[in-house]
């Protein structure tokens, strides 16, 4: 029998480790508790309206149609057992691994006050997005039917916590949803004079980004129409809205629709893991690995993408911490494949080192910072330039020739005529959940 290797996800990490095990003499299964792989950074696009579910989301099953030595299975991983090598799903089905891969990603965390998930989602799988679509675009409907004027402002005031990529893009998008894409469509309220926040707890947007392209995200996001809050940290949500503390005191922010771009946390299976195996997590719930991504005891396991605290290892530098990117996670995958095969062969693993290609964030239509890292040093830039740049890395990476040309072709037509295809909500219940039109059966 060939040597089994189980892979636990199938994001970027997952998918990645395995097509690089494509000519490989083992058997392969890839345990998914969705039926696709998505693709996060056009998340906030269909959380906004402006694509599709199927644009950004491939099934896995097509994904590994022709590649033989892979089995795909949907389930989710609830228990690991480390002695006897196997995983076990919700339904009590158990998997044999000789090789193990966990990739299971990260989820929201809102530091400890998980009772303001209710009221704040966040942006991680294609629920979240239905959600916030749906929460978007039914504020805007009860405030067409709203006649006294405060709870119609709570309804028309949009706050996006957090300053990081994510909250950027959804803070710039809905700007431009209500100045551009809703005029004319309602006949009571003018959608322009919706109001869009972003909060952020530290002084500045975009973090990871050198600190005069962050000033120039906050230009253009002001010139959005969006209102950014710096240094202001959110005390508590509720259905009505969120509280602030800044320098000068507290205050409260009616909304109807705030959301949560805040936090990362580990995915629970990294605990799963600890309590399996005794590895050390760190405080985000992330597994600390050995620097050939296995962890600590037991080299037939390695972790990546999101859930592994990892360093990459360049000869001559000291460790640098990994950040939590896509390009690593795919990076990780390609480097545990090829330690596998390594260890198949009797050679010595290989230690993971992180290329690091820059960082790149959207504002909305026109508007992107980008700094990349180049031979002769760094190259930064934004604005119109940037976002074209962002649009075409971002095309260029979507799995699939077909989600390719379709993404293309709704963003020039967005980009022409300022519509969003994508704006159908199954049932229009105001306050009641509802199934978004693309969401999958
Ligand atoms: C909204 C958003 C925007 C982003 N934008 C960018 C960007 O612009 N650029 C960038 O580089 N990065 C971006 N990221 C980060 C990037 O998406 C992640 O770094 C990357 O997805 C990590 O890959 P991964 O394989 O570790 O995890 P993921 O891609 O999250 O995949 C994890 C997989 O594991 C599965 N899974 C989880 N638990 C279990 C279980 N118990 N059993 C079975 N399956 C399980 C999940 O269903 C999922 O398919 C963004 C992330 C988000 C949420």
């Amino acid at each position: 029998m060939r040597p089994q290797v189980l892979i636990i996800g199938c994001g970027f990490g997952g998918l990645e480790a395995a097509r690089a095990l494509r000519a490989a003499d083992v058997d392969i299964t890839v345990v998914d508790k969705t039926n696709h792989h998505l693709f996060q950074p056009l998340l906030y696009q269909v959380a906004t309206a402006g694509l599709s579910a199927p644009s950004i989301a491939a099934p896995i099953r097509h994904l590994f149609r022709s590649q033989r030595n892979v089995t795909t299975l949907l389930g989710e991983v609830v228990a690991l057992d480390a002695a006897a090598r196997t995983a076990t799903l919700s339904d009590g089905t158990r998997l044999h691994w000789d090789h193990l891969i966990v990739a299971a990603g990260a989820t929201h965390s809102y530091f400890g006050r998980d009772d303001w998930a209710a009221h704040a989602p966040g942006l991680k799988t294609l629920d979240d997005a239905f959600e916030i679509r749906r929460r978007v675009l039914l504020a805007f409907e009860a405030a067409e039917r709203e006649d006294d004027p405060a709870r119609r402002a709570a309804l028309m005031q949009f706050i996006v916590v957090g300053g990081g990529p994510t909250g950027v893009e959804l803070a710039g998008t809905l700007a431009e949803i209500a100045r551009h894409t809703l005029p004319g469509e309602f006949r009571r309220i003018d959608p322009r004079q919706a109001r869009v926040l972003l909060v952020e707890g530290s002084p500045r947007v975009l973090q990871a980004m050198p600190e005069a392209l962050s000033e120039r995200a906050r230009e253009q996001l002001a010139a959005l129409g969006v209102e950014v809050r710096l240094a202001a940290r959110v005390t508590g949500i509720d259905a009505d809205g969120l509280d602030i503390a800044t320098a000068s005191g507290t205050e409260r922010l009616a909304s109807r629709c705030v959301v949560w771009a805040a936090g990362v946390a580990a995915s629970p299976l990294g605990r799963v893991l600890a309590q399996a195996t005794g590895c050390a997590l760190d405080r985000a719930g992330r597994v600390v690995v050995e620097p050939d991504l296995s962890i600590q005891g037991h080299p037939g396991i390695q972790v990546i993408g999101d859930l592994a605290a990892a360093h990459s290892h360049a000869p001559g530098r000291e460790p640098q911490p990994v950040p939590g990117v896509s390009p690593a996670a795919k990076q990780m995958g390609r480097c545990a494949a090829a330690n596998i095969q390594r260890r198949l062969r009797g050679e010595a693993t290989q230690a993971f080192r992180y290329r690091d290609y820059g960082n790149l964030a959207t504002i909305g239509r026109h508007s992107a910072v980008v700094d990349l890292g180049t031979p002769v040093g760094p190259l930064r830039f934004s604005g119109y330039a940037a976002w074209l740049f962002w649009l075409f890395a971002h095309v260029y990476f979507l799995i699939g020739f077909r989600n390719r040309f379709v993404v293309l072709m709704d963003w020039a037509w967005a980009y022409w005529t300022y519509d969003r295809s994508a704006r159908v909500v199954a049932s229009a219940a105001l306050n009641g959940a509802s199934r978004a039109s693309d969401a999958p059966a």
